[in-house]
């Protein structure tokens, strides 16, 4: 068998008359598991568990099917990258979970069939759930506080020539009021209260998701939409959540 025609592994018996699937070498060779993280295939794997998880939307799932959550964890952790988990990004801190990101960017959606206005999300992190939101709406600030991460967003999100994502570097707690009113705002980090600044720069007709303490106290978490409408806020608590912790300042 030639190298082009090299099965993925472990190899799948071909049917009769079925031809080989045609797939680039290099992915064929480094790639350990069946099928290369550069193929769509691992991609919509993924997005099948997810809408098996409850996820509809259908913008939210083609988000999660685009972009490559692979690229930006470690290189030892890629085989990994499209399992339902969160993993390490360094400096004690994790990428969510693709039901988490999935969950959330639903739940910001709340149901439109149109593209959200600017989006504000506190906890660049790794980049991964920018790079989904940049999907989904029209302009995306996010805030990380920790310099080492907010690099590392930069250069995992360069290639990607994403133009509609700012990468701000700075407390989230304050938001960002230059890109204020926002039509969504999304955190990745849970604090004991919603920031008074985040609600102040929601627009009227916006909404936040928050993972925010629970008041069964010992760390626990719920997940929190906060809708801003002419009348006046309305707050919804949902499920348990388990995100890493919002911290004031930078560093
Ligand atoms: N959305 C990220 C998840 C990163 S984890 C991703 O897709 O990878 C949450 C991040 O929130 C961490 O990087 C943490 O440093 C950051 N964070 C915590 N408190 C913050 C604050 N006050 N302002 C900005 N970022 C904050």
């Amino acid at each position: 068998m030639s190298m082009k025609e090299r099965p993925a592994f472990p190899a799948r018996v071909q049917g009769v008359g079925e031809r080989p699937k045609p797939r680039p070498v290099a992915t064929a060779i480094a790639q350990p598991q069946g099928i290369g993280l550069d193929s769509g295939a691992v991609r919509q794997r993924m997005v099948d568990k997810l809408m098996g998880l409850g996820v509809r939307d259908p913008a939210v799932l083609e988000a999660m099917a685009s972009v490559e959550r692979h690229r930006f964890v470690d290189s030892a952790l890629a085989n990994q990258a499209y399992e339902d988990t969160s993993l390490p990004i360094g400096l004690g801190q994790t990428i969510s979970k693709p039901s988490v990101v999935a969950r959330m960017a639903e739940l910001l959606r709340n149901g439109s069939s149109d593209k959200l206005g600017r989006v504000l999300e506190i906890g660049t992190g790794c980049g991964y759930q920018a790079a989904v939101l940049s999907q989904l709406s029209s302009e995306v600030y996010s805030m990380e506080r920790l310099r080492g991460l907010h690099d590392k967003a930069r250069a995992n999100l360069r290639t990607l020539f994403l133009r509609n994502v700012h990468l701000l570097f700075g407390d989230g707690m304050l938001g960002f009021p230059q890109g204020a009113p926002y039509a969504g705002i999304i955190a990745a980090a849970g604090g004991e209260a919603i920031p008074p600044a985040w609600i102040e720069q929601l627009a009227v007709g916006g909404r936040l998701v928050a993972p925010v303490a629970g008041s069964g106290g010992a760390g626990q978490q719920v997940l929190m939409v906060v809708d801003k409408t002419p009348q006046g806020l309305r707050q919804t608590v949902l499920e348990a959540v388990h995100f890493v912790p919002l911290k004031s300042g930078f560093a």
